[in-house]
């Protein structure tokens, strides 16, 4: 073994702990460290902490006090093996004693190091929960329809998007996903969005499940300091034709199946897949819906034809047999009956309930 020796106390040492031997190195050691009063800041109103600069969605006060605990004890960072104990005991809504116990290996020793602290808790309002009452609002988003009113089914949903995309956002960090206002109308709704960023996804999140497009553009809100203040408006527009539309191209029948900047839907004649511009549908017509489809006896069934009866005159009637077709002779069969003419319901609309 070789022996050097320790420059700070002379003797003779196998090791070098950080330069110095053995016994100088313990003799000043401090394992952890933890300042005898910690102020915590949390929001009065939603229970957010304040930390590193900014404000974080925390479940509840036990948690900030572990972790306001944590983020000021710092252990030596020769430490292997680091268990923490942490025990608060709340004294007053104000305070907390909090005792800590770490236990860790140093060069292969057990050391352990017991601290208190005193957390007091600073309780004001975070700058969501300021502003939210306020009626801060950074976007305007309003909710309408092409060349109709939107239903009270899509304004429920549009509801539900929203609820669902300003919890997604909100989980992700974003503070400011709130809504100050919700106003409804006869043309449909006026939201009042905390963040520019969470209208946006909501936008989306309805254009996904309803379809439409949307447009933004700024507009002068006012002056505050000297400054020009600029909100955004978010145009959405729900689609002139919804899923289960049928409507007329030409001569051609069409069902909608979704409709954003183009429409995509399904040939009623042939079931063939259908996609058109916004331009190309400028003067489709509305004439009818999956809902209205009416069970049909289907009466027999040839290579190419099949021949059902017509439940609207009780007539028989041949129909062009779709590729793939099949289905038993005397069951039914969903039918719609489109300017005098009767088609077969796409299969991708037969077991829905819309
Ligand atoms: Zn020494
Ligand atoms: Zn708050």
């Amino acid at each position: 073994m070789t022996f050097t020796i320790c420059p700070k106390c002379g003797n003779d040492t196998s090791v070098l702990l950080s330069g110095v031997c053995r016994e100088c190195f313990f003799q000043n050691f401090a394992l952890a460290q933890l300042p005898q009063v910690i102020q915590a800041r949390i929001c009065a109103s939603c229970g957010a902490r304040f930390t590193r600069g900014r404000w974080t969605d925390e479940d509840n006060i036990g948690t900030i006090v572990l972790k306001t605990i944590e983020d000021n004890l710092s252990i030596h960072e020769a430490a292997e093996d680091v268990e923490v104990c942490i025990n608060p005991r709340q004294l007053t809504p104000h305070m907390y004693k909090v005792e800590v116990e770490v236990v860790a290996a140093i060069q292969g020793e057990r050391v352990t190091s017991d601290l208190s602290s005193e957390i007091r808790i600073i309780r004001e309002s975070c700058e969501m929960c300021s502003r939210m009452s306020g009626g801060y609002f950074e976007g305007i988003l309003q909710i309408r329809a092409t060349e109709r009113i939107p239903t009270e089914n899509e304004i429920e949903a549009c509801l539900r998007i929203v609820d669902m995309t300003i919890d997604r956002m909100r989980a992700k960090g974003d503070r400011l996903a709130f809504i100050t206002d919700t106003i409804r109308s006869k043309e449909g709704l006026d939201l009042y969005i905390g963040s520019v960023n969470s209208g946006r996804h909501i936008c989306k999140a309805i254009i996904e499940e309803l379809g439409g497009t949307f447009s933004e553009s700024p507009s002068l809100f006012g002056q505050k300091d000297g400054k020009e203040v600029y909100r955004i408006t978010f145009s959405m527009r729900l689609p002139r034709f919804t899923p289960g539309d049928i409507i007329t191209i030409g001569n051609r029948k069409i069902v909608v199946k979704h409709m954003e900047k183009k429409l995509t839907g399904t040939d009623l004649t042939d079931s063939s897949r259908f996609i058109a511009t916004e331009d190309d549908i400028a003067l489709a017509k509305h004439v009818g819906h999956v809902r209205d489809a009416v069970n049909a006896v289907l009466v027999s069934e040839e290579e190419h034809e099949l021949m059902i009866l017509d439940p609207f005159t009780f007539r028989t009637v041949n129909i062009k047999k779709p590729a793939g077709f099949s289905l038993m002779e005397d069951e039914e069969i969903p039918v719609i009956r489109i300017e005098d003419a009767l088609f077969l319901l796409p299969p991708e609309w037969r077991k829905s309930d819309t």
